[in-house]
Formats: C-alpha cells, sequence, structure tokens
C-alpha cells in the first residue's frame, strides 16, 4: 500500500560517501543505516506476497506522552494488528541470563526490550484512538545468515526459517478487513513523524564535496561525454547524457535544498566540459525557469513555490 521509500539519512550517507568520503564513525552510520533498510526490503516481500485483504504501514516514528518510538512495519489483517521489529543480524547470536550475545561473547541491545517499550507505547496510543483491538507484537529476524542459540521460547521472535509458515499461517482463515482498521490506517498515516527525531545529520560543506558525475554501477566519476552518452572508463557502464545530468542536479538539490538551481552552479557541480545549451536543454525539461538572464534560476516542475 505504501512502497517503503529509501531513508532520507542513508541517502545522504550514500551521497557523501561517494563525494566526500565518511569518518570511521560514519561509515558505521552508514553501514547500520544501509543493514536496517535491506532488512527492511527482505521483510516487504513477505509482505507483498500475502494474497488476503490487509494493509501495511512501514517505518513508522510516533510521539505518545513525550516519548518518541519507532514501528518498522504495522500490518492490519485478519481484524488484527501486528506490529513488527525488523532485524537484518548477521551470523551466530545467543541469549543468555535474559541477555543477548554475538558470538563469542559481544552483549548486544536486545530487540526483545525494544519490542515491548514500543509494544507499550503503540498500545497506549491505539487507546488513545478508542481503538481496543489487540496487538500481537514480534520480532523478525529475516536474514537468512542468522542463528539464534538458546532462543528463549517467546512467541515474540520469528527466526528467518519460519517466516515462510508464520505468514502461511497468518493467511489460513482470510477474513475481510473490517472498514474501522482503514480509518486506523489513514489516522497513523496522518499522526507519523515525518522523520526520525532522533537524526543527527552529518555536517558538509560544498567545497568539500568532489564534483562530477559518479557512475550508477561502480560510482567512479564519468571522465568523459561521447556524443549523448557517459560512457564510464572503469566499469563500461553506459547512460544517457540527459539522464545523468538530471540525476546530478537532483542530487545538488537534495544536499543543498537551500541553493538555486542555475545554469552555473550545475555546470560547476557535474564537471565536465559540456555547451551549456545542454545542461539548459536537461533544465528545462524537467524544471521550470523562474527569473530572466543572469538572474535566471529552474525550480522542479511539481513545485510552485
Ligand atoms: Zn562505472
Amino acid at each position: 500500500m505504501h512502497p517503503r521509500k529509501k531513508p532520507y539519512e542513508l541517502i545522504l550517507y550514500e551521497y557523501l560517501r561517494i563525494r566526500r568520503g565518511l569518518s570511521s564513525d560514519e561509515n558505521s552510520k552508514y553501514r547500520k543505516l544501509k543493514k536496517g533498510y535491506e532488512g527492511e526490503l527482505l521483510f516487504d516481500a513477505y509482505i507483498d506476497n500475502l494474497s488476503c485483504d490487509y494493509l501495511s504501514l512501514t517505518d513508522l516514528w510516533f510521539s505518545h506522552n513525550n516519548r518518541f518510538f519507532q514501528v518498522d512495519n504495522i500490518l492490519l489483517m485478519n481484524n488484527t494488528i501486528y506490529m513488527y521489529e525488523v532485524k537484518n543480524f548477521l551470523g551466530n547470536y545467543y541469549y543468555e541470563n535474559e541477555k543477548l550475545f554475538i558470538e563469542p561473547n559481544q552483549e548486544v541491545d536486545d530487540p526483545l526490550t525494544q519490542l515491548k517499550r514500543s509494544e507499550a507505547l503503540l498500545r497506549q496510543l491505539l487507546k488513545n484512538l478508542e481503538f481496543l483491538n489487540h496487538v500481537q507484537a514480534k520480532v523478525v529476524f529475516v536474514n537468512p545468515e542468522f542463528t539464534l542459540l538458546q532462543a528463549p521460547r517467546t512467541s515474540k521472535i520469528v527466526l528467518p526459517s519460519q517466516l515462510n509458515r508464520y505468514f502461511h499461517k497468518l493467511q489460513q482463515a482470510p477474513t475481510r478487513l473490517d472498514i474501522s482498521f482503514h480509518h486506523l490506517a489513514e489516522k497513523l498515516q496522518s499522526i507519523r513523524l515525518e522523520k526520525s527525531p532522533y537524526i543527527q545529520y552529518p555536517i558538509y560543506d560544498y567545497n568539500q564535496l568532489k564534483k562530477g558525475i559518479p557512475c550508477r554501477s561502480c560510482h567512479k566519476f564519468f571522465e568523459t561525454v561521447e556524443g549523448r552518452t557517459c560512457i564510464c572508463h572503469y566499469c563500461g557502464m553506459r547512460e544517457a547524457l540527459h539522464s545523468a545530468v538530471l540525476r546530478a542536479i537532483e542530487e545538488f538539490a537534495f544536499l543543498f535544498p537551500d541553493q538555486r538551481i542555475t545554469t552555473d552552479r550545475v555546470s560547476h557541480w557535474i564537471h565536465l566540459s559540456l555547451p551549456e545549451k545542454r545542461i539548459r536543454y536537461v533544465l528545462n525539461k524537467y524544471y521550470i525557469q523562474k527569473g530572466k538572464n543572469k538572474g535566471a534560476y529552474y525550480v522542479k516542475k511539481n513545485n510552485y513555490t
């Protein structure tokens, strides 16, 4: 119903990684975001395969009584509210004295603790919305390379080897979703927060960033243009010039939302020797010109500010 968007923060790190490199802290943050996102995509594939009547809400942040909490997925199905905490852990883990460890013996945050908190907060939130249905909360481990030894016998965990059977079972007696669940989905969409309140943006500066257009495949920068095609000298990938230029403009707009898009700026940003009219062609095709002559700048076509 709502295809999962790549998180803003992950896109930002991807761009910076290519154009200025990441510090070791930023790099571990980036890897964590990437792994989390890949895990959520793996989980979405199971949801997409459901054949019964359902609604699925993804990557939700809520605030309740001044406390923030996140839910990876809420599935409304069988007139039940299922909430999932999706984990893309890889390797051998084990529980000991109700604590979770990765082998050989490093303690990690226990997703069951996280689940307990977000489940309690979601329940309170739903109560405020006068929605008193039962919530079924699970931690789902999606990575096939994940092993959990000495797993606690809780019904709160779904292991990779159980995922198929779990979803098969959920669909055994399909029921039509009551209209009240459609209202609930709309309500949840309307109160969710735009993004995580905990994002700490990396600091970056235009001058630090390498200029040019990175190849979509290997991320090395295009060096030359042949006719109307960019050809990557490293991996051989070909891309239409207008598509590569458009990508670079969108990246510039994402990284510097307060900057006006002008032909000069784009030309400096893409760092390829191109006649100005080629750049203007792309801008005129996908953007709207505002102002005239020297003061001309461009805004996106669906953006009328
Ligand atoms: Zn390449």
